[in-house]
């Protein structure tokens, strides 16, 4: 499948031309090729003059040209590779008349990009198709590069702080930390933070505490200096930032939820991690809003799955503070990498709504089933089984 790759600062700059205006918009793309994957360097927009009703696909509108033999002085290896333009109404295949427009474009260039864009509450989804002369359009896969994703972690107890921890190794470049508690030396038996991240201060001011979220970026930064991390040492309510994805490792079934609200609010990306009842069993919900079932439609009530639905049917349910179990540190490793695969997957468009994997002999992974006609998502979700 050919590839196209958008880095985060490019992405900024097609959602605010897409959003300088609201009706029909488009930009045009000029790039490289390496193998099978296009790599958008420079995107212009349609230019003050442009009537906003019909993209030109020829490239040869005045401040197309000229914004290219700008970008030639300094890039001279730039081709122009494509154009996006906006669909109204969600209409995210290209129409009869785009197929015949990149027709006449492949008379002169021997492959093409063409694709549409759908103004997504805020963010911009792309669908790219590729032609090359004489053969049928192919889709395209819309690579980000690592160092560009902004993630934000939610809760960051043990699996949550795991994760972070796995993420930035990976070479993840952003973070958002979010979480209320402060950090208690107790916490350290099952935390990737040690007695080495508790503050000197501390042992004079056994009353002062640090919040956790803000202690992990320490660890972070430790582990990476050029990473952005931000923290929220607060419960969850909103981001003031779009991420990418929310990896939701929040013990609380009730800040799950507003996540879970929040993300099919924004359009956003949403990996849950967690486990149940004595760490047995991990469950990883991959959520694509508009895709894939919601975290709220999955029936959670009567003795499915084993062995503890406490974490559902407890408001104030906190597995942190449940009595040691030994080996637990273990279980929840294993459960935060599934969700640290399932982000990568989630992010390469590699979709697994539910995983529900024993972290115990006999080991397995099985799906539940879905409740019909979820009140939080139900409208986007018809017809949809997992
Ligand atoms: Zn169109
Ligand atoms: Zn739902």
């Amino acid at each position: 499948m050919p590839s196209i790759k958008i880095s985060r600062p490019i992405e900024a700059k097609i959602r605010e031309i897409v959003y300088a205006c609201s009706v029909e918009t488009g930009v045009t793309l000029f790039g490289r090729k390496d193998g099978d994957t296009f790599e958008v360097v420079e995107v212009c927009g349609p230019g003050k003059n442009a009537t906003h009703q019909e993209l030109h696909y020829s490239g040869n509108s005045d401040h197309a040209s000229d914004f290219y033999t700008e970008l030639l002085k300094t890039q001279p290896d730039l081709k122009h590779i494509g154009e996006f333009h906006v669909h109204p109404c969600g209409m995210s295949r290209l129409s009869g008349g785009d197929r015949r427009t990149v027709k006449e474009v492949l008379r002169t260039y021997e492959e093409f990009i063409a694709g549409v864009m759908l103004r997504n509450k805020g963010g911009v989804d792309f669908y790219p198709v590729f032609f090359a002369r004489g053969q049928e359009g192919v889709d395209m896969r819309v690579i980000r590069d690592v160092h560009d994703l902004h993630i934000a972690v939610v809760g960051l107890g043990s699996g949550g702080s795991a994760l972070a921890d796995m993420l930035v190794r990976y070479g993840v470049g952003k973070l958002t930390l979010v979480d209320p508690d402060t950090f208690e030396p107790e916490n350290i038996k099952r935390h990737i933070l040690d007695t080495g991240y508790i503050p000197p201060i501390s042992k004079l001011f056994p009353r002062l505490k640090f919040n956790k979220a803000r202690v992990v970026m320490w660890r972070l930064h430790d582990i990476n200096p050029n990473v952005s991390v931000k923290f929220i040492g607060d419960k969850f309510s909103s981001l003031s930032e779009r991420p990418d994805l929310i990896a939701c490792c929040a013990d609380s079934d009730a800040c799950c939820q507003l996540v879970n609200q929040y993300a099919l609010e924004h359009h956003i990306p949403v990996v849950f991690g967690g486990v149940h009842g004595a760490a047995e069993m991990a469950e990883i919900i991959t959520l694509i809003p508009g895709e894939t079932p919601c975290y709220a439609c999955y029936e959670r009530d009567g003795s499915e799955p084993e062995p503890t639905q406490e974490k559902y049917t407890n408001p104030g349910y906190d597995s942190t503070r449940t009595p040691s179990q030994p080996g637990l540190w273990a279980d929840i490793l294993m459960a935060a990498s599934i969700q640290f695969r399932a982000i990568l997957d989630a992010l390469q468009d590699k979709i697994n709504p539910l995983i529900l994997a024993r972290l115990r002999f006999p080991y397995s992974a099985e799906v539940i089933r879905q409740k019909k006609g979820c009140a939080v998502c139900s409208d986007n979700m018809e017809g949809l089984s997992i």
